[in-house]
């Protein structure tokens, strides 16, 4: 019971990653805030699939990237909980382009989820986990914004952002014993990778050196980890998760 008596806001949580983390989560014995977009059709179900697990979980939803939305949520949760002692900024939304036909309206909303989703909930979240001097931040970025792919110049951009972000809040906030750091998956199996074309959804699993495509799951234990009070004095880091991939 890694998070007994924590509160923890899962953003992007119904399905993938998120899923999976807020899932472990809730057996850890953390409280979670499972986030969705507004008008999401899964969000009821999986709230009902934690609670029959025995688990406290309510319902947060917000388009990460709406500062109104994000306004709104933080304002609930310091009226209903007064606290927050984990948020994992997993909300994410991917599409690819080769440079030549990048579009700015494709530019404007990955970076909207990707980016500022990721700097209001950062903002929000520290300023409720000040008051107790405590914290963890655990932000998903992804092997893309560390070493770049041909035809994610957008994504890539979005992901490295998310390092960028993280490295500086960490710095921030450290003071206040709040932890920042970043979780960067390679290849997992979500809807996000599914959507791939056969031929390059082989050619990325042969280019993991362990053999085989990553499991929500396996991105949700380091979440944990970095989440938990195991890694109370690691902040500023970025975790891998991405059985050896070359890309
Ligand atoms: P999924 O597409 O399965 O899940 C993404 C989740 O984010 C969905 O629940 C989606 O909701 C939600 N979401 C998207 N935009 C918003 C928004 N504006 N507000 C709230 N929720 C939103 O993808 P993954 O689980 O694979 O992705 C999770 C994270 O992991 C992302 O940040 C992704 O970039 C990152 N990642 C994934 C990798 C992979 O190989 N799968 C590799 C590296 C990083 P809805 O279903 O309603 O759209």
């Amino acid at each position: 019971m890694r998070l007994a008596g924590k509160i923890a806001l899962v953003t992007g949580a119904t399905r993938g990653i998120g899923w999976a983390t807020a899932r472990l989560f809730a057996r850890e014995g953390a409280h979670v805030l499972l986030n969705a977009k507004p008008g999401s059709e899964l969000l009821e179900a999986r709230l009902q699939e934690l609670r029959s697990l025995g688990a406290r979980a309510d319902a947060m939803e917000m388009d990460v990237g709406s500062p109104d939305d994000v306004k709104r949520c933080y304002t609930a949760i310091a009226k209903e909980y007064k606290r927050l002692d984990v948020l994992v900024n997993n909300a994410g939304k991917l599409e690819d382009n080769l440079l030549g036909m990048v579009t700015s309206q494709s530019i404007g909303s990955v970076f909207r989820t990707n980016v500022d989703g990721v700097i209001l909930n950062m903002q929000y979240a520290a300023r409720l986990m000040a008051r107790n001097r405590s914290g963890s931040i655990v932000n998903i970025g992804s092997i893309i914004g560390r070493y770049g792919n041909a035809g994610q110049v957008v994504y890539g951009g979005s992901k490295a952002a998310v390092i960028g972000m993280s490295l500086s809040a960490a710095k921030e906030l450290a003071a206040s014993n709040i932890r920042v750091n970043v979780v960067a998956p390679g290849f997992i199996d979500t809807r996000m990778v599914q959507q791939l074309p056969p031929d390059k959804y082989e050619e990325r699993v042969r280019s993991i050196k362990m053999g085989r495509i990553g499991t929500p799951e396996d991105v949700a234990k380091a979440v944990l980890f970095l989440a938990s009070d195991d890694a109370d004095y690691i902040t500023g880091q970025v975790l891998g998760v991405d059985g050896g991939m070359l890309i």
